[in-house]
């Protein structure tokens, strides 16, 4: 089962709470450092996971990238990030309870 981070939804698959994700919660602010963001938020959650190692941003970017298309070196990413994703909505977690480095 997996929780969504900004409602009381859970989902079997992780297509699914993607599909749920991108419908109800795709904005631009970032929902994990309450930034807005310039281009798309998947960009922003790329990034922020490059540079800082954020999990959080790794499980964003992946609810938020639409899995076809892109280089070799993306679907990599993608696909790591998947892994991550996997895991961190595996329980139950809120964007900005645990990972506070501001
Ligand atoms: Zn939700
Ligand atoms: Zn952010």
């Amino acid at each position: 089962m997996y929780y969504c981070p900004e409602c009381p939804q859970s989902f079997e698959t992780l297509p699914a709470i993607k599909e749920h994700y991108m419908h109800s919660h795709n904005s631009s602010v970032c929902p994990i450092c309450g930034k807005p963001v310039r281009k798309s938020l998947a960009c922003h959650a790329k990034m922020i996971w490059q540079n800082r190692g954020c999990e959080l941003h790794a499980t964003l970017y992946y609810l938020l990238r639409t899995g076809r298309g892109g280089s070799a070196k993306n679907n990599g990413l993608y696909r790591k990030a998947r892994e991550v994703a996997e895991k961190v909505l595996s329980s139950r977690i809120s964007w900005n309870g645990g990972d506070s480095d501001e």
